[in-house]
C-alpha cells in the first residue's frame, strides 16, 4: 500500500530531534505522499528539523513557530498556514511538558504551578490548536494526539503528567463530539515508552522500559516508526469510521492487569 495520504496536507507539532515521536509520524506520512507543515518552539528544534528534512530529502510546505502556551502564538501560526497553504486535512499534536521535579517522588507533592504548567502545555494545548485547525479543515479532517498509559493507571514517577494525559484523553472525547459534525475526527495514540528528550525527564524511565520487555505480550518495546504508522492510519481514510478513540501502540502492555 502506498500513497494513502496523497496530496493531503498535515500539520505536525513537536519535532525536537530524530528521536521525537513526531519525526516518526513525519516519515510515515511522507512515505504515503502527504504534504507536511511543521511547527516548532525552540530555535534548536528548528535547526534539528532542518537537518533531518535535508538528510531525508523531504521538502516541507512550511515551517512555522508556535508556542502552545501562548494563544497569540497559536493563532498567528495557523493564520500563517492559512495565508500560505490554505486548507489542511490533518493535525498531529505531539507536544507535552512538565518540570523534571514533578516527575519523581510522590504525586501528592505536586505544586500548583507544576500542575498548571503540565495541564497547560500537554492538555489545553490540544483544545487551543484544534480550535484553530478546525477553521482550516474546510473539507473535514483528522486530529491525532499522543498519550500514555499513565493516564489510565498509576505509573511510578509519571505523576502530574499522568493527570495531564487523563485530561488530554477526556478532551479527545469532547472534541470528537464537537468536531464530528464538521467531518473532523479526533483520536489519540497511547504509545509505549520510547527514549526521547521528553522521556529523559521521567525518573526511572529505564526500569519502565525493561518491565515492558519482560512483561508485554510482544516481549519488546515499540519504536517511533510503529507509532508513526499507527498515527498515519488514524489520519488516513482507512480509519474514516473511527473517532474519540485511544489506540494503544504498546506491544500489548495495556491488557495486563
Ligand atoms: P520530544 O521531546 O521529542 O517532543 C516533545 C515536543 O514538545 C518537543 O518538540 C517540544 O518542542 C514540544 N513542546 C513542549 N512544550 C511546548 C510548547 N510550549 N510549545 C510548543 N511545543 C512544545 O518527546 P516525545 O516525542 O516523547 O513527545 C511527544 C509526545 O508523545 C508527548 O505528548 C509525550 O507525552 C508523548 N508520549 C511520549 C512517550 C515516550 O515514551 N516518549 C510515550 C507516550 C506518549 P521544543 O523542544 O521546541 O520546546
Amino acid at each position: 500500500m502506498s500513497n494513502l495520504m496523497n496530496d493531503k496536507v498535515v500539520v505536525i507539532m513537536g519535532v525536537a530531534n530524530d528521536r521525537s515521536i513526531a519525526w516518526g509520524v513525519a516519515k510515515a506520512l511522507h512515505k504515503q505522499g502527504a504534504k507536511l507543515i511543521f511547527t516548532y518552539r525552540k530555535e534548536r528544534s528548528l535547526d534539528k528539523l532542518n537537518k533531518l528534512l535535508e538528510q531525508h530529502q523531504i521538502e516541507a510546505l512550511q515551517k512555522v513557530s508556535c508556542d502552545v502556551l501562548d494563544d497569540a502564538s497559536i493563532i498567528a501560526a495557523f493564520d500563517e498556514i492559512q495565508k500560505t497553504t490554505g486548507m489542511i486535512h490533518g493535525l498531529v499534536h505531539s507536544v507535552a511538558f512538565a518540570e523534571k521535579d514533578e516527575l519523581q517522588g510522590e504525586y501528592v507533592d505536586t505544586t500548583r504551578d507544576g500542575y498548571l504548567l503540565a495541564q497547560n502545555s500537554s492538555s489545553y494545548s490540544l483544545v487551543a490548536t484544534a480550535r484553530e485547525a478546525k477553521k482550516l479543515m474546510t473539507e473535514g479532517g483528522s486530529i491525532v494526539t499522543q498519550t500514555y498509559i499513565g493516564a489510565e493507571r498509576v505509573v511510578k514517577n509519571y505523576n502530574v503528567m499522568g493527570v495531564a494525559k487523563a485530561a488530554l484523553e477526556a478532551s479527545v472525547m469532547y472534541l470528537a463530539e464537537d468536531l464530528g459534525k464538521y467531518g473532523i475526527r479526533v483520536n489519540a495514540i497511547s504509545a509505549g515508552p520510547i527514549r526521547t528528550l521528553a522521556a529523559k525527564g521521567v525518573s526511572g524511565f529505564n526500569d519502565i522500559m525493561s518491565t515492558i520487555e519482560e512483561r508485554a505480550p510482544l516481549r519488546r518495546n515499540i519504536d517511533q516508526d510503529e507509532v508513526g504508522d499507527a498515527t498515519m492510519f488514524l489520519l488516513s481514510s482507512l480509519s474514516r469510521g473511527i473517532t474519540g478513540e485511544v489506540l494503544h501502540v504498546d506491544a500489548g502492555y495495556h491488557i495486563l492487569g
